[in-house]
């Protein structure tokens, strides 16, 4: 191998290691641009697509006489990354890595729950689809996400668990007429 060509190999050796590591290690896009956030009930804050989204939902979730109340929203990375000390310190509850939650960009949401038995929750699982939420951690059942592109809202006539929201139909009568 000549000087030249064992230099090249080395440069675009040192350049594609570069690449591989940037992209591995590259951090999901968290950062939210403060304009793009709002304040929603109890003073948290959402990206302003989300807040619009739960405005809806808890608007319809009033008429069926249910209030939903906001316990977490968006977090900075010193909020995000003081709840991981406190969950790695066995306090609190579990919080994802600094940098690797959808708090950090506005997008999720804690709501008041109550047991998963709860009204409000039975109401936010047949519901929340149709407004872009759904949830994504299985052990938090406090924790909503919108995620709009990828939620899609249920069938005409069924909820977001696919059970109907009507009671089937009754037969109506037939009115029987004898003929005269
Ligand atoms: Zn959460």
């Amino acid at each position: 191998m000549s000087l030249a060509l064992f230099r090249w190999s080395v440069i675009l050796t040192c350049l594609f290691t570069t690449v591989a590591f940037a992209g591995e290690s590259r951090p999901r896009r968290q950062k939210v641009k403060a304009a793009k956030l709002v304040r929603v009930e109890g003073g948290h804050r959402l990206h302003r697509d989300t807040a619009t989204a739960l405005e809806r939902m808890a608007t319809e979730a009033t008429k069926d006489g249910l209030v939903l109340r906001v316990t977490s929203g968006y977090r900075s990375l010193r909020e995000q990354r003081w709840l991981y000390e406190e969950y790695r310190r066995g306090r609190g509850n579990k919080a994802a890595r600094p940098g690797r939650s959808n708090h950090q960009r506005g997008l999720a949401v804690d709501l008041v729950i109550g047991q998963r038995t709860s009204k409000r929750y039975l109401w936010l699982e047949a519901n929340a689809c149709r407004f872009g939420f759904r949830r994504t951690v299985p052990s938090e059942p406090w924790h909503w996400e919108y995620r709009p592109s990828s939620t899609f809202p249920p069938v005409v006539g069924f909820d977001c668990l696919g059970n109907p929201t009507r009671p089937p139909a009754s037969p109506e009568p037939v009115a029987r007429k004898d003929p005269s």
